[in-house]
């Protein structure tokens, strides 16, 4: 990992493109690479939000009216602001967050495509028009819903918060967006360059803070949309708070992501895909691979995918985990794992880097013999350990997979596309892959899972979140066929 001296911003509450100083209530930022206190985060009490929500609401009169081809050069703009502090911000993410510089740099580029997806909007913004009968015309169009607020969580502090605000604001809304708390300081930057881009002051505000303002956020009557990704605890709450009180409101929520691996599967590159995807970003992901069901003959994959582990070395080429509270819980279900039966091929307990003893580090866990009514193998640890499975049947392994109560992702490993095409059409989640550890689509396909992963219709990006963001005007015209004659005779 680099050595770039980074200074770290202030956490700050930003309302009509102004940086208010801290007041009342913050909590410290820490870097979870070392430990360290790197800034400060206010916790908003329900009057700051007002005042974002009047700001946003005025702001939105002038907004709402530039056209879509004018709002996007914003987001051409502030695309190439990212590719130009890309060094800086992977730093910040890094830093904030714990994960390693590559990590980091992978959600810098994948904020600078949801940007190129914000900018081709106007290409596919395709309303229609047809001649209904003789005479009498009628038109659709997207029209923005005003102030909407998104709620982002602690692992990916800047490409989560992109996930909304380019879509959300190139369709003419303003959005106030509340941090996670843990990681407050991508969105600073995020906020600094979308108004050097030339985003009118109000369009974009930050409140930050704790559950108080997202309970504020989910009731106050001049929001309209709330889009939030979290745990899927939180995201039951909020989205049923928010649709309580008549909000539109999409909830992405946590995850339990099945592979199922067949013998006939290539072990080189299945082995490399699965330990990445359960290992990266220390298994912080909501895509993450997290229970794997290996059918029949496959002690030569698991040795494999072992193997590929071992070369995943906190510190080196992985990050930490997000709070000592984190790396307690993970290594909780690991050693409650093993009391109940299952046998651990490799241990990433105790992990400790030399330099940065006050960080959170758990180090690659891949457990054999994990059986089904395990919590390990049925909550999501969030942490970068893999819970196998053993069975013979297919059938069996997508019953194991529809039994969770998730529904994020699913990957199959396997050469044969018959038994690919059995499994992934069985299977009970949005994203499903094959022989992909991470089966995030790219855009312009949509991001969004299935079951308890999501609250709400549609997903959060690419062209399905159009309709979360906008409301369809139906416009019918009558025209007299002969009228022009009147005035032309
Ligand atoms: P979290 O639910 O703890 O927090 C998310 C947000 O909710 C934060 O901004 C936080 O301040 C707020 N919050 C926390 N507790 C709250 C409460 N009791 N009431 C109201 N608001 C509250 O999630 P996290 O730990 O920050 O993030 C990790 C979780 O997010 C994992 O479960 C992960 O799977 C999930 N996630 C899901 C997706 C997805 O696309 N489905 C993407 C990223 C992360």
């Amino acid at each position: 990992m680099s050595t770039m001296p980074i200074v770290y911003p202030l956490a700050r509450n930003y309302i009509r493109g102004v940086f208010r100083e801290l007041a009342g209530r913050s909590m410290a930022v820490q870097s979870p690479l070392d430990g360290s206190a790197i800034s400060s985060v206010p916790l908003s009490g329900r009057e700051v939000l007002d005042e974002a929500v009047v700001a946003a609401q005025e702001a939105y009169l002038g907004w709402s009216k530039w056209t879509i081809k004018e709002r996007v050069q914003v987001f051409f703009r502030f695309r190439a602001l990212l590719e130009q502090h890309k060094a800086e911000l992977t730093a910040l993410v890094s830093a904030e967050n714990g994960k390693t510089f590559p990590e980091a740099e992978a959600e810098i580029l994948k904020g600078m495509e949801l940007c190129e997806f914000a900018c081709s909007l106007p290409q596919i913004l395709n309303d229609e028009i047809q001649e209904v009968s003789k005479g009498v015309e009628c038109r659709t169009s997207h029209v923005p819903i005003g102030v909407v607020a998104s709620i982002a969580p602690f692992n990916f502090p800047f490409m989560v918060p992109l996930w909304t605000i380019p879509n959300a604001l190139a369709l003419g809304n303003c959005m106030i967006l509340k941090p996670s708390e843990l990681v407050p300081l991508s969105a600073q930057r995020i906020a600094e360059l979308l108004k050097e881009a030339g985003l009118p002051d109000g369009v974009f505000n930050i409140v930050n803070g704790d559950r108080e303002i997202v309970e504020a956020i989910c009731d106050h009557p001049g929001i309209e949309a709330v889009s939030f990704v979290g745990s899927t605890k939180v995201a039951k709450i909020v989205y049923q708070r928010a649709t309580h009180n008549l909000k539109r409101c999409l909830a992405l929520g946590g995850a339990k992501n099945h592979l199922i691996v067949l013998p006939d599967a290539n072990p080189d590159i299945s082995a490399a895909n699965i330990a990445a995807s359960m290992a990266g970003c220390a298994g912080q992901r909501c895509m993450a691979a997290s229970a794997m069901v290996a059918v029949g003959k496959t002690d030569h994959i698991i040795h494999q995918i072992c193997e590929e582990a071992k070369k995943i070395v906190p510190g080196k080429n992985l990050g930490s985990v997000i709070t000592q509270a984190a790396k307690e819980r993970i290594e909780r279900y690991i050693a409650e794992a093993e009391a109940a039966g299952a046998r651990i091929l490799l241990d990433g307990r105790n992990a400790l880097v030399a330099g940065k003893e006050g960080g959170y580090y758990v180090g690659p866990t891949v457990l054999d013999n994990v059986t089904p009514d395990m919590a390990i193998a049925k909550e999501e640890v969030f942490g970068p350990v893999l819970a196998i499975m053993r069975t013979d049947s297919i059938d069996q392994a997508i019953e194991i997979e529809n039994r969770s109560e998730y529904g994020n992702a699913a990957s199959v490993f396997t050469q044969s596309g018959g038994l690919a095409n059995y499994i992934i059409e069985r299977v009970s989640a949005g994203m499903v892959g094959v022989n992909v550890g991470v089966p995030v689509p790219r855009e312009p396909f949509s991001f969004g899972g299935w079951n308890e992963s999501r609250f709400g219709v549609g997903d959060i990006t690419g062209k399905s979140s159009i309709h979360f963001w906008t409301k369809l005007k139906k416009t019918t015209t009558k025209w007299d066929p002969e009228a022009w004659k009147d005035w032309a005779s």
